[in-house]
C-alpha cells in the first residue's frame, strides 16, 4: 500500500500537523517542527508534544509516514568553520525535536561546498555531521535527500549519496529520501519507461534499495538535467502523467512516506485522489 502525503503547514503549533493532513486525505506527511527561516527556536513544550501524539493516534496516522524536514539554513557540509559549527548545532536540536515528537526521521538535503572545497571534501563533512548528530540523538534516522545540483549543491548523483553514507558509522541511521523533481533535473530520465527502469536499478547497485526510505513526488518546471529546482503540479510539468502511472503502480515505493511538495497547496486533495486513480 502506498502512504501518500504533503508537506503540511505546521502554523499554530506543531499539534495541528496531523488534522493539516487528514483535511487533504493524507496518510503520510512533512512537516517542518520549527521556522525553517531561522537558526533558534522556541523548545517544544510537553503540550506541543502530548497533543501532536494524542492527534497522530486519534487520525490514526503512522509516526513512521512521517518525515520531517529540517531548516534550509542547514548546511552540514559547510566550509566554514562558524557555519559548520551553527549547522551542526541545528541539526541536533532538530533531531531532538524530532525524538521528541515520537518520529523516526529528519530529512535534509545534504550541503553545499560554495565553491570553497572539493566535492568530496564536503561530503565527508556531511557524513561526520551525521556521525556528530547520531551520538548526541539516540534514535533517529537522518534521510539525506537527493538535490537537483543547483549551484553549489551536493549530493545530485546516486554516487555522491553512496559515499556519505560509506562513511557514516551507524548504518542502521542513514537514509535516503528521493525528490522526483531533484532527480529528473540531476539527469535521471524518470519520464521514460527506460530512464525509469534503469534510474532505480541505478540506485540500487550503487547506494542499496534497503536504503530507501521516503520519497518527495513532485513534477518539474524545467526539463531533464537542468540542474534547476523548480517543483510542478503533478502532471503538469516535465514528467508527465504516464511516469506517474509508471510510479503508483511501482510496489518497490509501498509503505514508506511519500510526499508532495508541489506548488498549489489548494489542489494537494485532488493530487493525491489522482493518484490513488492511476493504480490499476
Ligand atoms: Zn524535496
Ligand atoms: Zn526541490
Amino acid at each position: 500500500m502506498k502512504f501518500i502525503g504533503a508537506h503540511v503547514s505546521a502554523e499554530g503549533g506543531v499539534e495541528n500537523t496531523p488534522a493539516a493532513a487528514i483535511s487533504i486525505g493524507a496518510d503520510a506527511f512533512a512537516l517542518f517542527t520549527k521556522n525553517q527561516k531561522r537558526w533558534v527556536a522556541k523548545p517544544l513544550t510537553e503540550k506541543n508534544i502530548s497533543l501532536f501524539k494524542d492527534n497522530m493516534q486519534k487520525f490514526g496516522l503512522r509516526s513512521d509516514m512521517v518525515l520531517p524536514h529540517d531548516s534550509y539554513l542547514i548546511n552540514l557540509g559547510s566550509p566554514k568553520e562558524d557555519g559548520l559549527i551553527k549547522s551542526r548545532e541545528a541539526f541536533i536540536e532538530e533531531m531532538n525535536r524530532c525524538s521528541q515528537l515520537g518520529l523516526k526521521y529528519l530529512n535534509f538535503h545534504p550541503g553545499s561546498h560554495l565553491k570553497e572545497i572539493s566535492d568530496e571534501e564536503c561530503l565527508k563533512t556531511i557524513a561526520e555531521s551525521i556521525n556528530i548528530a547520531h551520538k548526541s540523538v539516540k534514535d533517529v534516522i537522518a534521510v539525506i535527500e537527493n538535490t537537483a545540483g543547483q549551484g553549489s549543491n551536493t549530493g545530485s548523483r546516486f554516487e555522491q549519496i553512496a559515499y556519505i553514507i560509506d562513511h557514516v558509522d551507524d548504518k542502521s541511521r542513514v537514509g535516503v529520501c528521493i525528490d522526483t523533481c531533484h532527480a529528473y533535473s540531476a539527469g535521471y530520465d524518470l519520464a521514460t519507461e527506460e530512464g525509469y527502469k534503469k534510474a532505480f536499478e541505478d540506485f540500487d547497485r550503487v547506494i542499496g534499495r534497503n536504503y530507501l526510505m521516503a520519497i518527495h513526488l513532485n513534477d518539474s518546471k524545467k526539463e531533464l538535467g537542468s540542474r534547476v529546482d523548480r517543483h510542478d503540479s503533478l502532471g503538469k510539468g516535465t514528467l508527465g502523467i504516464d511516469f506517474f502511472k509508471r510510479f503508483m503502480n511501482d510496489p518497490r515505493f509501498d509503505n514508506m512516506p511519500i510526499v508532495l511538495e508541489t506548488p498549489d497547496d489548494a489542489i494537494w486533495k485532488a493530487e493525491i485522489e489522482w493518484l490513488k486513480s492511476l493504480v490499476w
